[in-house]
């Protein structure tokens, strides 16, 4: 059989054994796509590689977290698991929690989850309930929830979930045959960021010659950069909805990870992100969602800033972190509107402009 999913691939690596029940659709295994047109758009001479995490079975990274957290729940005999989600997470847990057989209850923020993502965790079965409150409101509600009640939390505060994580940065290893010199990547409940640098750590201590430390670059939304401004914020804006968090839960992993990789946590514009969702789109034929665009839009700054010496072309991975189909509204909202013409040769031609 090929390929089974990243618990069977890493299973050495991973905090798994032969009693626990794996849970999976298959995940992980995403391409690293060389970039071929935008170092020259972006007047870099660098290499750029695109971790398209889109490609997971429910289209988000969060896959490769919680087929750990189901698989392990299922092995504590959970019949119940509980999830805040700003949208990826629930997608992802009511899926994995339909695979298992169990049921799966998803709290998210009032109105502002990406359609494609809610259809999703109705679709797969979750009771799913929207409060009157945000992400971080809901975080607290779960937390709450999980330890009174026998109901097993699946956000990245789940130790299980980093575990998952962390397999994106042995796989980048693995097709680069070394690591990369920069990780560009989003930061909202800051989960991810602390399972790359886990990763890394991990395959840096097997072999230090091969696998040196990448510089951790994180960029949450300027409306919601906690981090960055260095106190949680009340009230989270930005049209990425999936790092629309105020007070991200691994806030001082993610510090670690900046300050251990001699990396940055800094913020970009939501018009940054939108620019940087439609170049990767048009340049690359890769789309991806808002949220995952602030990887590219954080590149573009310090391409811009002058952060690069050009005598030293850096290999940089920029970690696209959901499919651009979870969320077309944004995508219309933003695109240019199809022209109408008449179902004529001649019209059509004319319109095209030979
Ligand atoms: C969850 C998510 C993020 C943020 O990841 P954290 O681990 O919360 O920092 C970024 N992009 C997408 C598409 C996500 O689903």
């Amino acid at each position: 059989m090929g390929y089974r999913g990243l618990i069977e691939k890493y299973r050495k690596n991973l905090p798994v054994s032969d009693k626990t029940p794996v849970i999976s659709l298959h995940e992980g295994n995403t391409p690293l796509l060389p970039a071929r047109n935008l170092p020259d758009k972006l007047g870099f001479n660098g290499k750029i590689y695109l971790k398209f995490e889109g490609m997971n079975p429910t289209g988000s990274f969060k896959d490769r977290g919680m087929t750990m957290a189901v698989s392990k729940a299922v092995e504590d005999g959970s019949k119940i698991v509980i999830c805040a989600s700003t949208g990826n997470t629930s997608a992802s847990a009511a899926a994995y929690a339909a695979r298992a057989g169990i049921k799966c209850v998803v709290l998210i923020p009032e109105g502002k989850i990406a359609l494609g993502k809610l259809s999703q965790a109705v679709m797969h079965g979750a009771e799913v309930l929207e409060i009157d409150g945000n992400f971080d409101e809901a975080l607290n509600l779960v937390k709450e929830l999980s330890s009174k009640y026998p109901l097993t939390l699946v956000n990245s505060i789940n130790p299980f979930r980093i575990e998952g994580q962390k397999t994106a940065a042995y796989e980048i290893c693995e097709s680069l045959e070394q690591s990369p010199d920069y990780q560009f990547m989003p930061v909202g409940n800051a989960g991810n960021i602390t399972a790359y640098w886990k990763g890394y750590k991990e395959y840096n201590k097997a072999a230090p010659e091969k696998y040196t430390l990448p510089k951790m670059m994180g960029f949450q939304a300027a409306g919601s950069a906690p981090i960055v401004e260095g106190h949680p914020i009340t009230n989270p804006e930005t049209i990425a909805t999936a790092i629309r968090i105020g007070n991200p839960a691994s806030w001082k992993t993610a510090e670690e990870a900046r300050d251990e990789s001699g990396g940055v946590i800094d913020k970009v514009t939501d018009e940054e992100i939108l620019e940087a969702y439609r170049i990767v789109a048009v340049t690359e034929g890769v789309f991806c969602e808002p949220a995952s665009a602030s990887s590219i839009a954080g590149l573009i700054k310090y391409i811009k800033q002058g952060y690069f010496k050009s005598a030293d072309p850096a290999k940089i991975v920029c970690i696209l972190t959901g499919h651009g189909l979870k969320d077309p509204d944004t995508a219309v909202t933003n695109a240019v509107k199809p022209q109408k013409v008449k179902a004529d040769i001649k019209d059509i031609i004319n319109t095209i402009g030979f």
